[in-house]
């Protein structure tokens, strides 16, 4: 692994542990560190998904035909978009980079921002690793 890293040419400061994910969606290398990365979901809905998104508008709709009639049909479209969310927020929860910050969706959408935030990320990871001033603070 170090000869593969050092071959690669990473930046010294970088961590150059692999976060292993279980299951993980799919593998590809961060592009502004090059480390190995993985993410556990992918940003669209599986197959076992619009399944699950059936079964749980069809549970919803016999439940509520009776009270709200035609209006009970609306339950399939609302827990679509409750799964697409839910399944948005977790892939950009997996997607930035836990060695140098990198967002690829913020890249895409805004390369300013993308730029501010790997800025933030080195700023903290600067601010976590200056040792204590005094080893007792003052109260
Ligand atoms: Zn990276």
């Amino acid at each position: 692994m170090k000869k593969k890293t050092e071959a690669l040419n990473i930046h010294p400061s970088i961590d150059k542990r692999v976060y292993r994910v279980k299951n993980p969606a799919f593998d590809f290398f961060c592009p502004l560190c090059r480390m190995e990365r993985q993410v556990s979901y992918r940003s669209r809905l599986s197959p076992m998904n619009y399944l699950q998104i059936g079964m749980v508008s069809f549970v919803l709709v016999t439940l509520t035909f009776a009270q709200m009639e035609a209006y009970a049909l609306v339950w399939p479209f609302i827990v679509w978009a409750g799964f697409e969310g839910a399944r948005r927020l977790l892939f950009k929860r997996d997607v930035p980079c836990p060695h140098c910050g990198f967002d690829a969706t913020w890249y895409k959408r805004d390369v300013k921002m993308a730029r501010q935030l790997v800025s933030n990320f080195w700023q903290n990871k600067k601010n976590t690793a200056e040792p204590p001033k005094t080893s007792h603070p003052i109260r």
